[in-house]
């Protein structure tokens, strides 16, 4: 990997630029910002003996090669049959913490130990919370994670098992974001909705379906979604292979959110580009239950940019589909999605369709026993 630039930091509400030189998190006027677009990825850049997203590095906003790795990324493509239509299933679920956030955190945690970063803190459904504890104790930086108090045990286990002091917070999702806001002074934000390198990293799952698809990018892309950063890293890297020549074709996006806790569906719903109050109601998706995304205009943008859409399911529809396919309740809600694309007709037979499947069946076990009617033990 050869040193490079430093990247650029733009903010989409007041136009100031940052050199990503420095732990920062959010603009001077509070919003969120985004890195500039990189140099995209060709395949001749494609280090193809690495089992792992830094076969793409070349690609990655980043300076240096990475200091810490837990061979992330280069997940199966799995063809299942879906109700008679063969589906690409992605198994993000085989990443080293159990979901997709891996992607994000590897190069998230890279980039802030590139600029000095010391002890850090982030707020989670628990996937994340998991993700970064893991990468922060493999880096040997100190971690505070807050998460829901109702978050799954088993997810609570892996964040406190890294060695992460964790600070379980009653109440709703929200006010879990809140404490961490508070925190800010404490230690540094690294929050995976708010870090754009997290996004970078996301977008190698773009390069991962286009080249395991005998780089072709796919017709339809099926993504549980509760803040947006799997839609937004898709985009980021379909554009980067864009800007290169590699692809001519850009794959529909589909959100899929919980009906019980859908934020974007109602801002969809609504017309418009901004967040809209909505009601929220408890979820067994728990990973997708988002009462307030960050990055609500660019989601819903990408999403109708790609021609995609958004689908809201039911609790009743989010079945465990038995294709030897162990996830949690949270990409489960894909499969719903898919039977209801398949069944209106918005996905065709002859199309080639990905379901990405963001988490492991062992994040959420006793949940999905409960589901099953399998009791604990007296
Ligand atoms: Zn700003």
């Amino acid at each position: 990997m050869t040193t490079t630039a430093i990247a650029t930091y733009c903010c989409p509400t007041c136009g100031r630029t940052y050199p990503a030189d420095r732990p920062l998190w959010r603009c001077a006027c509070g919003s969120h910002l985004n890195l500039a677009p990189g140099r995209g990825l060709a395949r001749n850049q494609i280090v193809a003996g690495e089992a792992s997203l830094w076969r793409y590095a070349a690609a990655l906003s980043l300076r240096s090669p990475p200091r810490v790795s837990l061979g992330e990324g280069w997940t199966p493509l799995a063809l299942r049959d879906w109700q008679g239509v063969p589906v690409h299933f992605k198994l993000e679920s085989q990443m080293p913490t159990g979901s997709f956030k891996d992607r994000g955190t590897a190069v998230m945690i890279n980039h802030l130990l590139e600029v000095g970063v010391g002890a850090i803190h982030e707020d989670s459904s628990g996937n994340a919370g998991a993700s970064i504890a893991t990468y922060a104790a493999a880096s040997g930086i100190p971690c505070r994670i807050y998460v829901p108090a109702a978050a799954p045990r088993g997810k609570l286990v892996q964040i406190a098992v890294s060695g992460a002091d964790v600070r379980a917070i009653p109440g709703t999702r929200q006010a879990v974001t809140a404490a961490a806001l508070a925190a800010a002074e404490e230690s540094f934000y690294a929050s995976h909705n708010w870090q754009p390198h997290f996004i970078e990293g996301t977008k190698t799952l773009a390069f991962e379906l286009w080249e395991q698809l005998g780089f072709r990018p796919p017709d339809n892309i099926l993504v549980p979604t509760g803040y947006g950063s799997n839609i937004l890293g898709l985009e980021r890297g379909f554009d980067d292979l864009e800007r290169n020549g590699e692809i001519t074709a850009r794959p529909r996006l589909f959100a899929v959110q919980a009906a019980n806790c859908a934020a974007f569906a109602a801002a969809w719903a609504a017309g418009g580009d901004r967040f809209v109050p909505f009601a929220t109601a408890p979820t067994v998706a728990d990973g997708i239950a988002t009462p307030k995304p960050v990055r609500v205009a660019e989601v819903l943008r990408g999403l109708r940019r790609s021609k995609g859409g958004i689908v809201a399911v039911a609790e009743e529809e989010i079945a465990l589909g038995r294709l030897g396919l162990f996830v949690e309740p949270t990409a489960a809600t894909a499969g719903a999605a898919l039977t209801r694309l398949l069944r209106d007709g918005t996905i065709g037979l002859g199309q080639t369709t990905v379901v990405v499947l963001t988490g492991s069946g062992l994040k959420a076990a006793e949940r999905v026993g409960e589901l099953l009617g399998i009791g604990a033990a007296p």
